[in-house]
């Protein structure tokens, strides 16, 4: 696994790791898919490694094991992975307190080696799980590292904010996305989109690799929002959508806000277009979640709209 950018952010981790501090606390804050948890473990692995060079040797026993570590979480193999390392994914819900006891208990375990723990898109945590972590930040065992990633510190306490140093990480650069979806796809054209609709993080891009019916759906739906010519074609599209699992209708949605955003961008909206669609398409997401049938979400957000 490769780091795409964040030159400076490094520099800053670099910085915080050599200063041996007793613990070191830290928040990364940034938009989803540009690589933080990546950082996250390969700063434990800077701070596990022998020789504690930068974000690690890449050599040692340690850094080795850490590697283990993260082809686990990105590559789903079976390899030893580091014992010092804890790491609570985010598996689309909330944090519960169980899981920040154990890794409270687990930094608390005595060692001759630092602990990390890792706490990915931490505003997730509830109330208890976060008044635990909490009493951990204000006096944490010698020797450890902990790192909260998150794309929304705001629904983080803020006592826990400011126990933190906090690194703000940038978005990715159309350059940078590029990179990256060069290694995984050839169309030239498809890749230009795909960056384009990117905003900065590759969280669009990789889900609709694989997912191009999706998008296209996606694009005619809004195209036709916008010209509100075309109902028969509007039929079709919701028909085929209704047929979608919560996954795609999820994606079908992020894809059309995201095109909405552009256009705000490039102030290719009227204002009360603009207005009315995310009041239109807010009801729509919420009557969703609600069970009401894909197809007559999407028609009502058109005809509401037109
Ligand atoms: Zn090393």
């Amino acid at each position: 696994m490769k780091i795409i950018g964040h030159h400076k952010e490094i520099e800053l981790i670099k910085t915080y790791l050599s200063k041996n501090y007793d613990s070191l606390s830290l928040l990364y804050e940034g938009k989803d898919c540009i690589g933080k948890k990546l950082i996250a473990f390969l700063t434990a692995r800077g701070f596990l490694c022998e020789k504690k060079e930068g974000l690690g040797c890449g050599q040692c026993h340690d850094c080795k094991l850490v590697n283990n570590t993260v082809s686990n979480v990105y590559e789903k193999t079976n390899l030893t992975p580091h014992p010092n390392i804890k790491f609570i994914p985010y598996e689309g819900r909330e944090i519960k307190i169980d899981s920040v006891r154990d890794a409270i208990s687990f930094l608390t375990l005595k060692s001759d080696k630092g602990k990390v723990l890792i706490i990915e898109k931490a505003e997730n945590m509830n109330t208890e799980s976060s008044n635990a972590l909490l009493k951990t930040l204000e006096e944490p065992p010698l020797n450890t590292l902990i790192i909260l990633t998150t794309s929304n510190q705001n629904q983080i306490l803020p006592t826990i904010i400011s126990r933190l140093k906090k690194i703000r990480f940038k978005k990715l650069s159309d350059e940078e996305i590029k990179d990256v979806l060069i290694q995984k796809i050839s169309d030239e054209r498809k890749i230009e989109s795909l960056v384009k609709i990117s905003g900065g993080s590759l969280c669009l891009p990789f889900s609709i690799l694989n997912k191009e019916n999706v998008y296209n759906l996606a694009h005619s739906y809004y195209q036709l929002l916008k010209t509100k010519k075309h109902p028969e074609a509007l039929f079709s599209i919701s028909s085929v959508v209704d047929k979608f699992d919560v996954e795609d209708f999820n994606l079908f949605f992020d894809i059309i806000l995201r095109f909405f955003e552009m256009d705000l961008d490039s102030m290719k909206l009227d204002n009360k277009f603009a207005e009315k669609f995310l009041t239109e398409f807010k009801k729509g997401k919420n009557a969703a979640t609600k069970g009401v049938k894909k197809k007559l979400i999407l028609e009502g957000i058109y005809y509401n709209l037109k």
